[in-house]
């Protein structure tokens, strides 16, 4: 018998598995299941970058790129950021990575030593502890709740700071509550950041997808030097509808970059050549695709609020960005459903809708809904919600 490694039997793996694993069973047996489990946009990637992937097939642009991904990407990216953040980062502070989840997994691995703690906020996007935890890293998980917006104060982060402590993660928007920290509070978080020496890991997977009376700001831009101590991650797959591409990448300190290089270097090597050449294009090139997303995921965000909240005992936060929301159902926690995952299980088998459970993020009274779905199967299915709760 071959025995696995202690990292490997410490992995939880993705709970929110088994429930899309039934939905899709119940799907191909003919059921008329409505799914609000989608992680990812429902469109077409743009026609654009599709082109500039089949030119780069066409011209030969099949081999490696260097490991840490190619110059004109990272160039591209750094422009990026002199742009939209107003820091004039080099070429050398950017690494390509095979999507934003690779990103973050290089940096646990280049900045942990074993103990080292990672403090971020419950809710939390699933693979935070899982990947602290394969850098021999412990994760340090915070509590939140829908009065803080699910966000982490500056004073929650200080209770929680030990000479162990290495990293904060900051993901605003979030995944899964869509909610988004305040100027204020970044800046409280940067004070902190700066008098302790911890370093952020800011999350901005959703930066340019923010709804209106809401704004993105960035944390390495709040305090002079703070740039030297946040490393940024960010990826094509949410902005342009480009999850299956895996292109991501991390914008911080060039030591760190350089490090996070090495280590894909012994890994995957580059992220795939043509992909990046469609993810050049999709920085480089026409940004209209972007507002036409963002303005249906409104549409939709304002269309499911307006229907969850209708439903007696459901609350929620209300979202400001990405395309979830994170209703608490705690009030329909009775008999048999003790928790979030015998919810999703009854609303599965009952009338036939399939979300997240919210223990799978660190919060059990809740579950996430994707409203990157139709509006009729946002109406159709909220309404089935409603029915079985009723
Ligand atoms: C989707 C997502 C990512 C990374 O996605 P990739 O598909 O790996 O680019 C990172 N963080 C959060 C919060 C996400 O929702």
């Amino acid at each position: 018998m071959m025995s696995l490694s202690r990292k490997a039997q410490g992995v939880t793996p993705s709970a929110t598995l088994a429930i899309s694993a039934k939905a899709k069973a119940m799907q191909a047996e003919g059921h008329d299941v409505i799914g609000f489990g989608a992680g990812e946009p429902d469109f077409d990637t743009p026609e654009n970058i599709k082109d500039a992937a089949k030119a780069a097939l066409d011209a030969g642009y099949t081999k490696y790129t260097p490991a840490s991904g190619a110059p004109d990407l990272k160039a591209a990216v750094a422009a990026r950021y002199e742009r939209t953040h107003g820091i004039p980062y080099g070429a050398d502070q950017v690494v390509v990575s095979c999507g934003g989840k690779h990103a973050l997994y290089n940096i646990f691995q280049a900045i942990c030593d074993p103990g080292d703690e990672v403090i971020f906020a419950a809710p939390y996007w699933v693979s935070y502890p899982e990947m602290v935890k394969l850098a021999d890293g412990v994760p340090v998980a915070v509590s939140t709740s829908a009065a803080d917006n699910y966000t982490l104060s500056a004073d929650a982060i200080a209770a929680h700071l030990t000479d162990k402590t290495k990293a904060v993660i900051i993901n605003s928007p979030s995944n899964p509550t869509g909610t988004m920290y305040t100027r204020e509070q970044l800046e409280g978080i940067a004070d902190l950041a700066l008098e302790r020496g911890f370093c952020v890991i800011s999350d901005e997977i959703y930066d340019e997808m923010v709804f209106e009376g809401s704004s993105f700001e960035s944390i390495a831009t709040l305090r002079p030097g703070m740039d030297k101590q946040t490393l940024i991650i960010n990826a094509v797959s949410k902005t342009y509808s480009m999850t299956g591409w895996r292109v991501g990448w991390t914008v911080g300190p060039a030591d760190v970059v350089k490090a996070m290089g090495g280590i894909q270097s012994h890994s995957t090597s580059n992220p795939t050549s043509i992909a990046q050449a469609a993810a050049l294009e999709a920085i480089t090139g026409p940004q209209d695709a972007v507002p036409m997303m963002l303005s249906a995921f409104q549409t939709r965000r304002d269309a499911i609020s307006k229907l969850l909240a209708e439903i007696p005992g459901v609350t929620y936060a209300k979202p400001e960005g990405a395309f979830y929301i994170f209703p608490d159902f705690s009030a329909h926690f009775t008999g048999d459903i003790k928790g979030s995952n015998d919810l999703a299980i009854h609303l599965l088998d009952t009338v036939q809708v399939a979300l997240v459970p919210g223990g799978a993020f660190g919060d059990d009274r809740c579950a996430r809904l994707s409203y990157a779905t139709s509006m009729d199967n946002i109406e159709a299915g909220v309404e089935r919600i409603a029915r079985a709760l009723a």
